[in-house]
């Protein structure tokens, strides 16, 4: 029989009616054939409330303690859910973590899966029982309680479709899908009927927070398929699959991340082993970095910039700058008041302009474009926050995201259903459950550089620049902009070797018309992808990138970074060289 996973968030579990209604839609599901478990959050806001009551007792209390308090909320809302299931007539087992089987590694709040046990509730569903697990919670080998982090449901959710084989993973939310933008910033934003879970993760963690991104990271792993509904209407919703939704237009969403900080490092002598120790310094003290972007300038200097969460930007600075001094560095500027808007879509690898609708969308509100990064689905930029809803707004209606629903399928589509793993796959799949996987590592050699040096920083820059490459019929693969003293910016692109000249010739033309330096090139360069999962959530991702290819000797001229994957560009000589060594560094985490 097949197994769906359905999955309440606090919205749909807040009182006891909405429990009912959730009981009642289990029901539905078995009734219809299905083995059903529910997985279940704590009640409304009920986590939140736990952390304030922790507070007032203690200003630091113990994680182990707070893990031990925050399971009650989730302990407290299978068990009446079982009671709503009983009420109606069916049978109901809740299962706390711990129950289940759900053993974690010892990180007491931001715990992670190592293996889930399937038995219990093989059983208990063979029994005739919805089963009613809780989600966020799990146990350590030494029996101690653990949670999987903030949101955390949803991760338990999809983990536990993927070791049951199960048909379908169904997230209810109070959203009836996941939308092209946050509704509340874009009000003309529209549901999507699909998108793929590397559409989802790009925007995930670019701010649209519909779901866990540790969840979707899962799903794509073991192709669980992922239907997000309105758990109080019946509406289609949205599915998450593996395969790109062909017949929309290039882009499928817009997202903002609103509270970044942008540190540049000025004048970094371009010895990769600089950037290394830039970025081992930073991953030392446990920050995450956003968006890196460095840019080849001339005179064997390059500048470095990249953005961290805002709460993290004195702890960046501390670091930042202790080692900028060490390496001889010119200095270190930042800018703590910067957005990062994103367009995200498969589409804009095959349809040429979208770059220049972007920056000219911008460009036509005079919002500034601080720094620029690409990968094959995404472009990002950063901008004064003062303006970031204004330029998502205009981001979204420049790619006519609200009607784009007419290019799209009406019917919402089934996803093939995975087959049950037997149980030798389902061991590897259990230790394989939260490892940094690379599905590919790719050498491309079709391309070229062109490096615009020292452009004015003015708005409209970019848009500029970008329209006059699609006019001369430019393909631009990867961008990257990056900061420089004195309100001058340098931008990188890459193009395919057979559009060198139509790029230059326009190239020539734009530094003229902004009466700077002469661009410069390298006619055949090599790009390298390393694709994968988990690519930020596990840190330190891009450092042995840097760290290998500088062991074998190898320069890095280009970067640019996104949650699926970091691109590299090395001089085309080094391409061979560099894709084994990259090989070899991730040898173990390949698929
Ligand atoms: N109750 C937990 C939280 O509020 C887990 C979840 O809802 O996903 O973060
Ligand atoms: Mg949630």
């Amino acid at each position: 029989m097949s197994i769906i996973i359905q999955k309440f968030g606090g919205t749909s579990v807040a009182d006891s009616e909405k429990i009912l209604a959730a009981a009642r839609r289990a029901i539905r599901a078995q009734s219809e054939g299905h083995q059903v478990v529910m997985v279940v959050s704590a009640m409304g806001k009920y986590t939140d409330r736990l952390i304030e009551l922790a507070r007032q007792i203690s200003d630091d209390p113990p994680d182990r303690e707070i893990d031990m308090l925050l399971a009650t909320g989730e302990q407290m809302s299978v068990a009446l859910m079982a009671m709503a299931v009983h009420s109606l007539g069916h049978r109901a087992i809740s299962l706390t973590g711990a129950q289940i089987g759900i053993i974690t590694d010892s990180i007491h709040t931001k715990a992670r899966i190592r293996s889930i046990s399937t038995e219990r509730i093989r059983k208990s569903l063979d029994e005739g029982n919805i089963v009613i697990a809780a989600g966020f919670q799990g146990i350590d080998e030494g029996a101690d309680i653990t949670t999987l982090g903030r949101g955390g449901s949803d991760t338990s959710a999809v983990a536990l479709a993927a070791v049951l084989g199960a048909e379908v993973c169904e997230i209810y939310t109070d959203v009836d899908g996941v939308y092209t933008s946050d509704p509340r910033v874009v009000p003309t934003a529209r549901r999507l009927e699909l998108i793929s879970y590397d559409e989802m993760l790009e925007l995930a963690t670019a701010g649209a927070g519909v779901m866990h991104g540790r969840a979707i990271e899962f799903a794509k792993k073991f192709a669980v398929p992922i239907h997000v509904r309105s758990s109080f209407s019946d509406g289609p919703g949205t599915m998450i699959l593996r395969e790109p939704d062909t017949t929309r237009q290039s882009v499928c969403g817009a997202a903002m991340v609103k509270d970044e900080a942008r540190v540049t490092v000025l004048g970094l002598p371009s010895d990769p082993e600089a950037a290394i120790a830039v970025f081992r310094r930073v991953a030392d003290a446990n920050i995450a970095l956003d968006m890196i972007v460095q840019n080849e300038t001339a005179e064997g200097r390059t500048d470095l910039s990249f953005t961290v969460l805002s709460e993290n930007l004195s702890k960046t600075l501390r670091a930042v700058d202790a080692v900028a001094k060490e390496l001889g560095a010119e200095g270190c500027c930042c800018d703590e008041n910067v957005s990062k808007i994103s367009v995200v879509g498969h589409g804009m690898a095959i349809r040429p302009g979208v770059a220049g609708t972007m920056f000219r969308a911008l460009a036509e509100k005079r919002i500034d474009i601080q720094l620029i990064t690409t990968s094959v689905i995404k472009i990002s930029v950063a901008v004064a926050r003062q303006f970031a809803q204004d330029a998502l707004r205009s981001v979204h209606e420049a790619f006519e995201l609200q009607s784009t629903m007419s290019a799209v399928a009406t019917e919402t589509p089934h996803a093939p259903a995975p087959k049950k793993p037997g149980s030798e796959e389902l061991l590897a799949r259990l230790e394989r459950m939260e490892k940094l996987i690379i599905e590919d590592i790719q050498l491309d050699q079709s391309q070229a550089r062109v490096t615009f040096l020292g452009l004015p920083e003015t708005p409209g820059l970019a848009a500029r620049t970008f329209d006059r490459l699609a006019e001369a019929g430019v393909i631009v693969d990867m961008i990257v902009q990056g900061k420089r003293r004195g309100r001058r910016v340098d931008i990188s692109v890459t193009v395919p070797r057979a559009q060198l000249a139509s790029t230059l010739d326009a190239a020539r033309d734009i530094s003229a018309s902004f009466d700077c330096r002469l661009p410069v090139h390298s006619p055949k360069v090599a790009k390298l992808s390393v694709l994968g999962v988990g690519m930020r959530s596990h840190a330190g991702v891009a450092a042995r990138i840097f760290q290998s290819l500088a062991a074998a000797g190898i320069k890095v001229e280009m970067v640019s970074t996104s949650e699926v994957c970091v691109n590299v560009v090395v001089a085309a000589r080094d391409g061979e060289k560099a894709l084994s060594t990259l090989r070899n560094e991730f040898a173990d985490e390949t698929l």
